[in-house]
């Protein structure tokens, strides 16, 4: 009889909460005895929370992280006008780019670099008289080149909305993701770093007035119960995830280690294998790997190799945003941004949860080796 293998999931969302859940029934149970559903204390002191986590002043809870980016730029103008402009990252989830349409304005992709975020040095050559604001997307958890960033866009008069839903507690020269912009989106959607138990976001900002503004169009435009300032969405935080989150919060700085301690021992045990690259973060960022992205040589056998082997991968993202239908009238065919289309063929995210015991970290490992030597 032949054992069977042992499984190393891709994700495993129910793990996270096997040690916690005591405490998180404890804090749903105080949200529905007290009834206060609809923001509330605390929705507030999440928000206050959050803030602080990030290094900024004001935080404003919302939705999701889709609302969080459309409710930013709708809030900052962009849109407004006539063909307005952003540009963004075309290997990132379709949300970065659809919350631009969405927000009435028309994404400009600029290809990435190694690191796969938006490549600094080609970003003045896409700025056009329309072009309001760059969003540059932390992806993987790594932060952009945001010092390269800020000075273009200050060179330009263009504003910064920071995509940081895959980015909490990332790093950049000592400051965190969502405090290196005018404004900093995030997604509390179960499979990130940081995660409620369904949908939710958060947007950042210094900008008190920015921060009324977000208050209001979160909530439908009411400024106060009776008085509708501007026609919006309802887009509020729910308090029983605001709880959830506040929870979690305390567990965040431990989890985001051990993501790191794991992103180590791949960097270590994967980074001689010649047919692997392995992603690095430089000694000014600190990237919290919400994905463990690695490009591999014979991507697609290697995944079937280590799915017969137990270990479940994914590829982030399978199709670049300006290679999907709803980009179709953007106009950019293929060979456009030649760095993404290359890459989209050779990545695969790796199994880097917090959750992962050095068993499973040893078994991936090992069938990657295995791989590779025969
Ligand atoms: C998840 C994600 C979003 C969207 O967040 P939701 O909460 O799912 O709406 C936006 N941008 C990036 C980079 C993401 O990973």
């Amino acid at each position: 009889m032949s054992t069977p293998v042992r499984q190393v999931p891709y994700v495993d969302i129910a793990g996270q909460h096997v040690a916690i859940k005591e405490e998180l029934l404890e804090a749903i149970d105080t949200v529905i005895t007290l009834g206060q559903f609809i923001l509330g204390e605390e929705v507030e002191r999440f928000e206050r929370d959050f803030a602080k986590l990030c290094g900024v002043r004001f935080a404003v809870g919302v939705n999701s992280g889709t609302d969080a980016l459309v409710l930013a730029l709708r809030a900052l103008g962009v849109g407004d006008g006539e063909g307005d402009e952003v540009i963004t990252a075309p290997n990132s989830f379709v949300a970065s780019a659809g919350s631009i349409g969405l927000a009435g304005a028309r994404p400009v992709f600029v290809d990435v670099g190694e690191d796969y975020n938006i490549d600094p040095g080609r970003i003045a050559e896409a700025i056009t008289p329309s072009t309001k604001a760059i969003m540059p997307v932390h992806l993987t958890g790594r932060p952009a080149a945001m010092d390269e960033i800020v000075e273009i866009a200050r060179e330009f008069g263009l504003l910064v909305i920071e995509d940081c839903a895959q980015a909490v507690m990332a790093e950049y020269r000592g400051r965190r993701a969502g405090s290196l912009g005018h404004v900093g989106c995030f997604s509390f959607h179960p499979l990130k770093t940081l995660n409620a138990c369904g949908d939710g976001g958060v947007v950042t900002t210094d900008d008190e007035n920015l921060y009324e503004k977000l208050r209001v169009m979160r909530n439908l435009g009411l400024r106060t119960r009776d008085e509708c300032v501007t026609w919006s969405t309802n887009s509020r935080l729910d308090a029983l995830q605001a709880a959830v989150l506040l929870v979690k919060l305390k567990y965040l700085g431990r989890w985001t280690a051990k993501r790191r301690a794991n992103a180590a021992y791949y960097q270590a045990e994967l980074g001689s294998l010649e047919e692997v690259v392995v992603p690095i973060d430089a000694l000014h960022e600190r990237a919290v790997y919400h994905t463990f992205v690695i490009q591999a040589e014979r991507r697609d056998e290697l995944r079937a190799h280590l799915k017969r082997r137990g270990v479940g991968t994914a590829v982030h993202y399978p199709v670049p945003i300006h290679l999907q239908p709803a980009a179709a009238e953007l106009g950019n065919p293929p060979g456009s941004f030649p760095v993404t289309e290359h890459q989209v063929t050779r990545i695969v995210s790796l199994p880097v949860y917090p959750e992962l015991q050095s068993s499973q970290l040893e078994q991936v490992v090992g069938a990657v080796h295995e791989f590779y030597r025969t």
